[in-house]
């Protein structure tokens, strides 16, 4: 099996939920809509309070071509406009609304009817894009790249491969593989969009080892797409990070920021997004609701859910038997590239791929020591960079050495801080670092 060249770690997979197969959560009383839960400028809302919204509606515009509209998972009234503590733990514009009853817009095809590419041959590329745009589709794995914009490559780039992500390489995480089992002929009719998208006759869907099943699977089912090639990879993380991704399907090592996946010839998409692509283009159905992993030791039954945009983190981490009394944090994410939540009123958004509860012992960091130069720290680094001067020029706000030395190529994937063993918070100042260097980057490009 093939995987990345530079760099990687081994975490524990601990994925303790990946034979529980996917619940449909129930409807919260008042689901919360972020306005900004893409890259990108926030959307706008379109709706005020007191308006009555049915599934399905829009009820936020794009703020811009990179932004993506937002849709109601619910049906109801709107409550307000006002903000909430999202899962990066700032307080962001959001719209409530009182849930009533589950009223569907009516051109949202509901049935389970598998509407195959050759059913629709008179779709084109550019409807594809305009219908994923409309659905209002970001990355699902996290990144919440508006998937539109990917698919519109920066001119002179020539796109050979669409690449999916379904290596799910945090541990704890099963939603991508859960996904996969259940439903794997609307993931291959979604690639084969992605792959008529963007004009290209070779699309991969990348998956590592520990999901043998879905790898058998996905390869019986493919056999009716010659285009389309499953590619089983050895288990090592960060497998997910586009760079690695790339270099291990078609070994191909993308160069420093800004160049993009593009420049080399390939569109990564998360398997999630594929999902979501089928459903916009075939069934019409805006990304209101996504699958979500609520997984941790300490808790009585880790699950997968389909959950509604807007649903409070609590009342799946409640359908799981209850926050355990020893729990030390919950993450929103995995544990390596997760942020911890400030609580767990955070509602469910498009980027939402798990709740991590994780016990106190987990919880627990090892006492920082000092730095011992071991080196630990650069040979695992995915990015061929060297942490430890990283972490050290943020606590000394050396901006410029920082510049110099790379930091915004960082994918903040976490191994170096894994693989410490004085325990040194790397990852934390990283982010630092690299926050300050692109706001100074950005405000140099402005004044010019
Ligand atoms: S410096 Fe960034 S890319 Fe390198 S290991 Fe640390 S978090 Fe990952
Ligand atoms: S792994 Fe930790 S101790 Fe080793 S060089 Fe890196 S920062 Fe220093």
């Amino acid at each position: 099996m093939k995987t990345f060249r530079i760099g990687g770690v081994h975490p524990e997979g601990n994925k303790l939920s990946a034979a529980r197969p996917i619940t449909i959560a129930p409807l919260p009383q008042v689901a919360v809509f972020p306005l900004g839960q893409h890259i990108g400028a926030p959307a706008k809302p379109i709706v005020n309070k007191g308006d009555k919204v049915i599934v399905g509606q829009m009820i936020a515009e794009a703020g811009g071509f990179v932004s993506a509209p937002i849709h109601s998972s619910v049906s109801g009234t709107v409550l307000k406009i006002d903000t909430i503590v999202d899962a990066s733990g700032y307080a962001k514009p959001a719209i409530y609304i009182q849930v009533e009853d589950d009223v569907w817009d009516e051109s949202i095809d509901r049935s389970a009817d598998l509407v195959k590419i050759e059913d629709r041959p008179e779709l084109t590329d550019k409807e594809i894009v305009a219908k994923i745009q409309n659905a209002g589709i970001v990355g699902m794995g996290g990144a919440c790249f508006p998937t539109h914009v990917k698919l519109s490559p920066p001119p002179g780039s020539k796109i050979e491969w669409v690449i999916i992500n379904a290596v799910e390489c945090e541990p704890y995480l099963t939603a991508d593989h859960r996904l996969m089992l259940e439903h794997a002929d609307e993931i291959l009719v979604g690639v084969a969009l992605l792959m008529k998208a963007v004009g290209v006759h070779k699309g991969y869907i990348a998956i590592e080892g520990n999901k043998p099943d879905a790898i058998d699977l996905m390869t019986e089912k493919a056999q009716a797409y010659p285009d389309i090639e499953i590619v089983p990879l050895k288990i090592k993380y960060p497998q997910g990070g586009e760079k690695q991704l790339i270099d291990a399907v078609v070994g191909r090592q993308v160069p420093a920021p800004p160049a993009l996946p593009a420049n080399v010839g390939a569109i990564i998409q998360n398997v999630g997004t594929a999902f979501a692509v089928y459903q916009a283009v075939m069934k019409n159905k805006p990304l209101f609701e996504r699958v979500v992993t609520v997984t941790g030791k300490s808790l009585a039954q880790p699950s997968n859910f389909m959950v509604r945009m807007g649903t409070p983190m609590q009342q799946l981490i409640d359908l799981c038997g209850g926050l355990p009394e020893d729990t030390g944090k919950v993450v929103g994410g995995g544990p390596m590239m997760g942020k911890a939540l400030i609580n767990t009123d955070v509602p469910i958004c498009k980027g939402s791929s798990g709740v991590l509860v994780m016990n106190d012992k987990e919880a627990r960091r090892g006492q920082a020591g000092p730095c011992i130069r071991c080196g630990k720290c650069v040979t695992v680094c995915p990015m061929g960079l060297e942490p430890y001067l990283l972490a050290n020029g943020t606590v000394n706000e050396m901006w410029d050495l920082l510049e110099a030395n790379q930091i915004t190529s960082c994918i903040e994937c976490g191994s170096c801080q894994f693989t410490c063993p004085s325990h040194r918070p790397l990852l934390d100042f990283v982010r630092i670092g690299k926050s300050t260097v692109t706001g100074i980057i950005k405000s140099r490009v402005q004044s010019k």
